[in-house]
């Protein structure tokens, strides 16, 4: 345990939403018509602006570059700056989840068309990445060097990869050359091997930080708010019991949490029977709203949340302050 955080002290933490709208998961889930899907992307920002507003929390939105194509979506995006602390983040343009297998030239059109498309919508300057699926191969870092990022959050470092990968594939319609590229999604088994706290990690032309999405301290399971609600489906006490042990399990292993919502966190059954395939979908929205509101007041308790890149900045001071003993310990690749 970190002897500096207090009992009564809260730690530094984020919070962030990947900001994917239904086409993306139609289009992951193999379905043909994801074109013409609708958008849940107005909804999905009205409820969070309004959950989070009532509980005084930040947010970091991750944007996926297609979507700010449509005025009626960008005026969603651009709803979250309602909120007392806002970072607007790069998601790619085609939220397309094999970066691995794409070359140079292509990850760098994902990633600056949506930096532009990002900078001339919502008039900010994104400077952190997450990859769709969780792929984060040495050339979209190599990108984020060469567009001053100054950090990625595309590690996942949990111990169901294998599985979630299984499940993906199994219920997936993509076929051939698309099915072949997904067998990489979620990192792989490397990506249990990555540190599940921020870590500096060196890249052609200068320094990242890297903000995995915290998972479960020891067992490596997931902690974010869809399996979360995944849990809750089965048993609501069990569910908040998981949660609060994995705060509590983070605070004494001294781990800086990064948690993560995705749209369908604050959509009910009876929002969109298209998504019913997603963990939680099954809920009624009254019920899983009253369920996140619970794990977000919980995750308010007893971290200090930020937006990634203030969580990144708080970092910098921390090592500064502490150099050279705690930059050491931060470059390490397996500080715990
Ligand atoms: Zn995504």
């Amino acid at each position: 345990m970190n002897a500096s955080v207090e009992k009564n002290e809260r730690a530094p933490a984020s919070l962030s939403v990947d900001f994917d709208n239904k086409w993306a998961y139609l289009r992951a889930a193999g379905r043909q018509d994801w074109e013409s899907a609708s958008s849940y992307l107005p909804i999905a920002a009205e409820r969070m602006v309004e959950l989070l507003g009532e509980l005084d929390l930040p947010l970091t939105v991750f944007v996926v570059g297609r979507d700010l194509r449509c005025p009626r979506d960008t005026a969603a995006i651009d709803s979250f700056k309602a909120l007392q602390s806002v970072e607007f983040a790069n998601h790619s343009m085609n939220h397309l989840p094999w970066m691995h297998t794409m070359d140079r030239e292509e990850i760098f059109a994902e990633i600056a068309g949506t930096h532009q498309a990002i900078a001339s919508a919502l008039g900010v300057q994104p400077r952190g990445f997450r990859g769709p699926g969780f792929s984060c191969p040495a050339e979209v870092l190599g990108v984020l060097a060469q567009l001053d990022y100054a950090y990625d959050a595309s590690v996942f470092p949990t111990s169901v990869a294998p599985i979630a990968r299984a499940v993906f594939l199994a219920r997936t319609k993509l076929k051939g050359e698309q099915k072949e590229k997904a067998k990489q999604l979620y990192g792989g088994f490397a990506a249990m091997r990555n540190p599940n706290r921020p870590f500096r990690r060196p890249v052609e032309g200068g320094r990242l930080w890297e903000i995995p999405v915290t998972v479960m301290p020891l067992t490596r399971t997931p902690i974010h708010f869809s399996y979360f609600l995944f849990l809750a489906g089965v048993s609501t006490l069990a569910a908040k019991t998981y949660l609060s042990n994995a705060l509590r399990l983070c605070r004494w292993t001294g781990t800086t949490p990064s948690l993560l919502l995705h749209p369908p966190d604050v959509l009910g059954c009876e929002d969109d029977p298209d998504m019913a395939y997603f963990p939680g979908m099954k809920m009624p929205r009254a019920e899983k709203l009253k369920l996140v509101r619970w794990a977000l007041r919980r995750y308010a308790q007893t971290f200090h949340v930020q937006t990634m890149i203030q969580q990144v900045r708080s970092l910098d001071t921390q090592a500064k302050v502490s150099q050279p003993h705690a930059t050491q310990a931060l470059q390490s690749p397996y500080p715990h």
